[in-house]
């Protein structure tokens, strides 16, 4: 059974209290059907999601978190969760259940002399990054900055200082959660260290987080931003090669895909194979200058955007109401030579998609210095995160594109069935399972055991709590 097929029954349904009787209860808004902002306020990021919520609560502070979390333990009532709501299962909202949304709640407390912060979950990655640059600081989260902190940190957070400084994950310092007996719990490495080793990477399935401390860091200015050169075999495999090879203060993420008609690509290249790449240097501009400059000479580039600028720039403008559909698959791979870079070209020349992309991340530095069993994103020795994603506009072209997707993996696979869990969609438990390899699936059943037994918080990449003999 997958995650969406968690219906409400009629039962729990009746069991929900008036929308009346909910506004009662809460001191954050709530919205139901019938009101203006309805339609708006149950939209996630992915199209295709058009789940109707019986209500939308927006959470005003803790003690809303907790009463809508012992309501809905009470009831049985579906609880989807929502921050940024950048689910890529579009789990952040519930047919016929609540959404318990957290976007308003944003306070964020800077200790710059500390170079810690403790951020309210609501905030989007790009708010919290805008903030702490204020004092020339920053915490690394992905590359998006309207991906809400809170489904990002809780996966494990990969972004453009994962190789200087880790996962998100790694400057996670202690978070406050609301478990399912609707306690407010402060974990850390020395309270509740077993639910702050779950929560690091094991998604939404132990509580609400409300807040997170996290570790800053002293990167104000970077050098960085875009690279597009034409892919090639050989381009496409050599900048693999010079991403593994260069300095941990260096993170790359990059696009393989045919470039769309952007108006600073030149009419010619439109339609054509491109790399399109976003470098990040975090240090010294001239260093960066050096480290950046081998990826420069891979071939002429198309564009070359990468200068000295402040860290938040390395955020892209985003299209406001952009809800793609995508078919999409996550792995992790060691190899990617001039044959594979063939195999990505050639499949990428097939798809049917409006656009199909091979992301490739190459991992290591900080991050693989943190030990497997440390966090539950036990992926430390992954070399390559590869993300295939073909996005498309009609939902009956589904088959097709998740098709293309399936079989690009199938050729691509290398032996890893890891999975990253921020990326997966809704692709059923042993999926799941492969976000989480050793022994890391049955320590994560056991924490859940312990916080959520009943599987309350189950509208997630879900981790079904251990039985009572521990399988
Ligand atoms: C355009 C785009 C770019 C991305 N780029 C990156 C990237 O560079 N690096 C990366 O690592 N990931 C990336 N992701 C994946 C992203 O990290 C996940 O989709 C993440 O779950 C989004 O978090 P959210 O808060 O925005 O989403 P939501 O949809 O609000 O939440 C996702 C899930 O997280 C859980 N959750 C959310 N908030 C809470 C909370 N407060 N307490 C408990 N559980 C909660 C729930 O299970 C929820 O279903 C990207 C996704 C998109 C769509």
């Amino acid at each position: 059974m997958t995650n969406s097929s968690l219906s409400t029954s009629p039962k729990t349904r009746d069991a929900i209290p008036s929308t009346s009787e909910l506004r009662s209860l809460f001191n954050g808004r709530v919205i139901a059907p019938g009101d203006p902002e309805y339609d708006k306020a149950r939209t996630v990021f992915y199209g295709g999601i058009d789940r109707r919520p019986a209500a939308i609560v927006r959470a005003q502070d803790v003690g809303d978190v907790a009463r809508l979390v012992s309501l809905a333990r009470e009831t049985g009532v579906e609880l989807a969760v929502r921050s940024g709501g950048h689910s890529n299962a579009g789990h952040s909202v519930t047919e016929g259940g609540i959404v318990l949304d957290l976007s308003r709640m944003k306070a964020l407390d800077i200790d710059a002399p500390q170079c810690s912060a403790w951020a309210e979950t609501g905030l989007t990655a790009g708010e919290y990054t805008h903030a702490a640059h204020a004092h020339g600081l920053a915490t690394g989260f992905g590359d998006t900055a309207s991906v809400g902190i809170a489904g990002l940190t809780l996966g494990g957070g990969v972004g453009y200082l994962v190789r200087k400084y880790g996962l998100t994950i790694d400057d996670l310092l202690a978070a406050e959660i609301v478990t399912a007996d609707g306690q407010l719990l402060r974990v850390d490495d020395k309270t509740h260290p077993d639910l702050f080793w779950a929560i690091r990477g094991g998604g939404g399935n132990f509580g609400i987080a409300t807040r997170f401390q996290f570790r800053l860091h002293d990167v104000a200015t970077v050098m960085g931003c875009m690279l597009i050169l034409p892919a090639t075999p050989e381009t496409i495999a050599s900048f693999v090669a010079e991403a593994q090879a260069a300095p941990d203060e260096l993170s790359t993420i990059a696009n393989v895909m045919t470039a769309p008609p952007m108006p600073f690509l030149p009419a010619e290249v439109h339609g054509k194979p491109v790399i399109m790449a976003m470098l990040l240097y975090a240090g010294e501009a001239e260093a960066g200058e050096g480290a950046a400059a081998p990826f420069r000479a891979l071939a002429s580039p198309l564009v070359d955007m990468l200068h000295v600028m402040s860290y938040p720039e390395i955020y892209q403008e985003e299209g406001g109401e952009y809800h793609p559909l995508a078919a999409a698959h996550t792995m992790f791979i060691d190899i990617l030579n001039r044959s594979i870079a063939e195999t990505i070209l050639d499949r990428l020349a097939a798809s049917t998609a409006s656009m199909a992309v091979t992301q490739i991340r190459v991992l290591g530095g900080a991050m693989a210095r943190v030990p497997a069993e440390a966090t539950a994103f036990a992926h430390r020795s992954a070399g390559i995160m590869v993300n295939i994603a073909a996005l498309y506009e009609k939902p009956e072209e589904k088959p097709v594109h998740q098709a293309w997707v399936t079989g690009f993996a199938a050729a691509m696979h290398q032996g890893n069935d890891g999975a990253y869990v921020n990326f997966l969609s809704d692709e059923g438990q042993k999926r799941v399972q492969a976000a989480y390899p050793g022994a890391t699936w049955e320590r994560l059943r056991a924490v859940k055991r312990r916080y959520d037994p009943s599987n309350l918080f189950r509208l997630n990449q879900n981790i079904p709590p251990a039985a009572k003999d521990g399988h």
